[in-house]
C-alpha cells in the first residue's frame, strides 16, 4: 500500500497536536484506551475532549523510550496509508529533511485563524520553501472561535497568500477547519456552507507520492563494496529507476562501463530491482568501485559537477565563515567543499535579508550560496530525485547545516 508522508508545522498552539489527535480518532486509529483516557484527562481538568493530550501522552513515550518508531504516527484511508512526521520543533524538522531521517512528501502548515499570521508561521513557510517541498496545504484552525466566519477566513488567508507570494511559494488548498470540534477534517462542515473545497483528509487524498521515481533514469548510490571469496558485491538503495541483470552501467565519477551480472535481493536473486529497494549487485566487471560512487546508464548520466547554488540552513550555535573548509555529504558521496559566495543571507525568522553578499552564516539563518567542492560529486534536482539533490555540511560529525540544491 502507498504511503504519504507530511508533516504538520505552525507556531505554538495553533493547534498540531490536536488536529493530529483529531485525525487518528476520526479515522478510528486511536486505541479505545487512549481515547477513554484523553477523555477522562480532560473531563478532570473541566475541558472538552483535549486531543492534544494524545500527543504529549505519545511524547511522554518517545521520552521513556517506548515507542519504537519516534517521530511518526499512522492511519490509513481506503486510498493509502499516512505518516504524519510529528517534528517537534523546525531545527528537528529541518534537520531530519535533509539528512532524510524522515522524508515529507507534502506539509500542512497550521494557522489559528483568530491570530492571524505570526512570526513562525512565516518560518516554517519559509522552511518549508526552502527544503524545496511543493505539495502544501494551509488550514485556518479554529474557525469556531470566529463563528465559522467567511470573512475572517479571507483575511487571513489573503494575509498568507500574499506572504507565500513573497517567498515564491504557493500553497494549493487553504481549508477552514476546527481541529477541536473535527469540522473539514474527514468530512464537509455544516457550519461552513460558503467553503466548497476539499476537507482536509480529501486534499491529502489528492496530494502525489514521492515515491513514484520507477520511471526515471537509473540512480543508485553506492553504500559499501563487500568482498566475499572472489565476489565483490556492491550496495546500495535504488533512488530512482529500475536495474536488471545484464544492463549496461556507468560508475560516476570515473568513466567506467561495465553490465550488471547478478542482483540480490534478501538473499534472493532477482532479475531486476526498483527505485526504493536496497540491493547488493555484482557487476561483470568493476574493479574500482567504492562508497560514494553513483551508478547510473551510460546515456542517461545526473549531472557531475564540483559547483553548485544551493539554499543552506545554519543550524549550528557557532558561525560560519565564508571560505572555511567543510565536509558534504550528499547520499553516500563525502568530500570537502567551501562556500565561495553567500548570496543572500536571511534571518529565518523575520525573513528580513540581512546582507547582500555576507561573510559569514548565523545560527538558524539561511543563505543563498554557492557551494564549489574538492571532488566533482553527483547530482540532480532536489524534486527528481531528492536524496541526490540535498547535503548535509558536517563539522566534527555534528551536521552544522542542512541545504537543498536549486541549480547546477
Ligand atoms: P500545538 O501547540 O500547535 O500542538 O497546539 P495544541 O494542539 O496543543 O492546541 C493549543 C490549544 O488550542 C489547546 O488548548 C487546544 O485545545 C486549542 N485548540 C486547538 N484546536 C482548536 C480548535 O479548533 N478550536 C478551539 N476552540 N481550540 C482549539
Amino acid at each position: 500500500m502507498e504511503t504519504l508522508k507530511f508533516v504538520i508545522v505552525g507556531h505554538v498552539d495553533h493547534g498540531k497536536s490536536t488536529l493530529i489527535g483529531r485525525l487518528l480518532y476520526d479515522t478510528n486509529f486511536l486505541p479505545a484506551d487512549k481515547i477513554e483516557e484523553i477523555k477522562r484527562v480532560s473531563q478532570q481538568l473541566g475541558r472538552e475532549t483535549e486531543f492534544a493530550y494524545l500527543l504529549d501522552h505519545l511524547e511522554e513515550e518517545r521520552l521513556q523510550g517506548i515507542t519504537i518508531d519516534t517521530t511518526q504516527v499512522f492511519f490509513k484511508t481506503e486510498k493509502r496509508q499516512y505518516v504524519i512526521i510529528d517534528a517537534p520543533g523546525h531545527v528537528e524538522f529541518v534537520r531530519n529533511m535533509v539528512t532524510g531521517a524522515s522524508q515529507a512528501d507534502a506539509a500542512v502548515l497550521i494557522i489559528d485563524v483568530q491570530e492571524g499570521v505570526r512570526e513562525q508561521s512565516r518560518r516554517h513557510a519559509y522552511i518549508v520553501s526552502l527544503l524545496g517541498l511543493k505539495q502544501v496545504i494551509v488550514v485556518l484552525n479554529k474557525m469556531d472561535l470566529v463563528n465559522f466566519s467567511r470573512e475572517r477566513f479571507n483575511e487571513v488567508k489573503e494575509e498568507m497568500v500574499k506572504f507565500l507570494d513573497s517567498i515564491n511559494m504557493e500553497a494549493i488548498f487553504y481549508i477552514p477547519i476546527s481541529a477541536m470540534k473535527g469540522d473539514n477534517i474527514v468530512n464537509n462542515s455544516d457550519k461552513m456552507d460558503w467553503y466548497k473545497g476539499p476537507h482536509f483528509l480529501e486534499s491529502l487524498n489528492i496530494f502525489k507520492n514521492r515515491g513514484s521515481d520507477k520511471d526515471k533514469p537509473l540512480i543508485f548510490p553506492v553504500q559499501d563494496v563487500y568482498k566475499i571469496d572472489s565476489k565483490r558485491i556492491i550496495v546500495g538503495r535504488i533512488e530512482a529507476g529500475v536495474i536488471e541483470r545484464g544492463c549496461p552501467i556507468k560508475i560516476l565519477p570515473g568513466s567506467q562501463i561495465t553490465r550488471v551480472h547478478s542482483i540480490e535481493r534478501f538473499l534472493e536473486k532477482n532479475d531486476r530491482a526498483y527505485a526504493g529497494q536496497s540491493v547488493g549487485i555484482t557487476a561483470e566487471d568493476a574493479p574500482f568501485i567504492t562508497r560514494g560512487d553513483v551508478i547510473c546508464f551510460p546515456d542517461r548520466e545526473p549531472v557531475l559537477t564540483d559547483k553548485f547554488h544551493a539554499n543552506i540552513f545554519w543550524m549550528a550555535k557557532q558561525d560560519f565563515i565564508k571560505g572555511e573548509r567543510i565536509t558534504i555529504r550528499c547520499a553516500t558521496q563525502e568530500t570537502t567543499c567551501v562556500i565561495e559566495t553567500i548570496k543572500k543571507r536571511i534571518n529565518s525568522s523575520t525573513l528580513e535579508v540581512i546582507q547582500g553578499d555576507g561573510n559569514v552564516l548565523r545560527n538558524l539563518e539561511a543563505g543563498e550560496v554557492i557551494v564549489k567542492t574538492k571532488k566533482p560529486i553527483v547530482l540532480k534536482s532536489f524534486n527528481d530525485v531528492c536524496e541526490l539533490g540535498r547535503f548535509v555540511l558536517v563539522q566534527d560529525e555534528n551536521i552544522s547545516a542542512g541545504g537543498i540544491v536549486t541549480d547546477f
